[in-house]
C-alpha cells in the first residue's frame, strides 16, 4: 500500500512552525502524513517504522526532500516566506545510502533552492550506525550550505564522544523532557544541562513539544530561544500554514 501511496500521491507534507524568542516564525519542520483512501489520515508513527523496515523510506524520504525544496522555491516569491527555513527528517536507511549526498545535491540543483534554507534532522541512532561515514557526509553537505539538527536528543544512545566530533548546528531537545519540565525536577535538570552543553559547544538549541507558556518561560530563562510545539502551531497543510503567517 505504501508503494501505491507514493505513486498515487497519497503522501502529504504538513508544516509545523518554529519560532524565536519573540514568537516570530523562523521556519518549519516538515512532517509526513498519509492520506489513506479508507483509513483517513495516518500518522507517521504508524507507517515510518514500517517503511524503514521495507526500505520504502528511501524513496519516500527523497520525495519529502524534493517537495520541501519545491515549497522553499515557491516561498521565494513572497517577502513573508522568503527567509523561512525548512527542517526535513532523514531516516537512517536513507542517510546510509552511498548516493545520499548526490541525491540532495541533485534536488537542490533541480529546484534552484538556496541550500542555507534547508536543515536536515538526524537522530542519534542514525549517526551511531557509522560515525565516520556520518561525519564525511555531513561535511560534504555542510560545504554545500546545508545545516544539521540532532532530533530527539537524549532519547537514544547519546555519546558525548561523537557529539563533539559531529559538525552539528543545532540540538533539538526531545518533547519527552519538555513535557514535565515545570513539575519534574529531573526533567528540569536534564533540560538545563542540555542547554548549558549546547552553549558550551557553540550550538543552537531548539525545544520541541512546547505546549504551555510555563514551558516556554522555563526554557527561555535557561537560554533556549527557539521553540516548536502546539503553543505556536500544530503541523498543518502548507496553504493553512501560509494563512497563519498573514494573520
Ligand atoms: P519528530 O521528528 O520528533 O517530530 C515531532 C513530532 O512531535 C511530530 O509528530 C509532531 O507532530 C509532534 N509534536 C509537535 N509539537 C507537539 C506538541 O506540542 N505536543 C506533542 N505532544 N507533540 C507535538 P508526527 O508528525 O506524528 O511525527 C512523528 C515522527 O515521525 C517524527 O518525529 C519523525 O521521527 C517521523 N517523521 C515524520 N515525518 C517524517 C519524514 O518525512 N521522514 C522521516 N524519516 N521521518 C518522519
Ligand atoms: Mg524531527
Ligand atoms: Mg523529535
Amino acid at each position: 500500500e505504501l508503494d501505491v501511496a507514493l505513486q498515487e500521491q497519497q503522501l502529504l507534507l504538513y508544516y509545523q512552525v518554529q519560532v524565536d524568542a519573540r514568537q516570530r516564525p523562523i521556519g518549519a519542520e516538515v512532517l509526513m502524513r498519509w492520506k489513506h483512501p479508507q483509513r483517513g489520515l495516518v500518522s507517521p508513527a504508524e507507517f515510518i517504522p514500517l517503511a524503514e523496515e521495507t526500505g520504502q523510506i528511501v524513496a519516500m524520504g527523497l520525495w519529502a526532500l524534493r517537495t520541501a525544496c519545491l515549497q522553499l522555491k515557491a516561498w521565494q516569491q513572497n517577502a513573508l516566506t522568503r527567509d523561512l527555513t525548512l527542517a526535513v527528517n532523514v531516516s537512517a536507511k536513507q542517510f546510509r545510502k552511498a548516493d545520499f549526498v548526490d541525491q540532495v545535491r541533485r534536488v537542490l540543483l533541480e529546484t534552484g533552492v538556496r541550500a542555507s534554507l534547508l536543515k536536515l534532522e538526524l537522530t542519534e541512532s542514525t549517526v551511531l550506525l557509522d560515525v565516520e561515514d556520518t561525519i564525511a557526509k555531513m561535511r560534504e553537505l555542510k560545504l554545500m550550505g546545508l545545516s544539521f539538527s540532532m532530533d530527539d536528543f537524549g532519547t537514544g544512545y547519546s555519546s558525548l564522544q561523537y557529539l563533539k566530533r559531529l559538525p552539528l548546528d543545532q540540538i533539538k531537545i526531545d518533547q519527552s523532557f519538555v513535557r514535565d519540565i515545570a513539575s519534574d525536577p529531573n526533567d528540569a535538570a536534564i533540560v538545563q544541562t542540555i542547554i548549558a552543553m549546547t552553549q558550551a559547544l557553540g550550538l543552537n538549541v531548539i525545544a520541541e513539544g512546547v505546549e504551555t507558556p510555563e514551558q516556554q518561560e522555563f526554557l527561555e530563562l535557561r537560554g533556549c530561544h527557539n521553540f516548536q510545539g502546539y503553543l505556536f502551531g500544530r503541523p498543518m497543510p502548507p496553504a493553512e500554514f501560509e494563512d497563519t503567517l498573514k494573520a
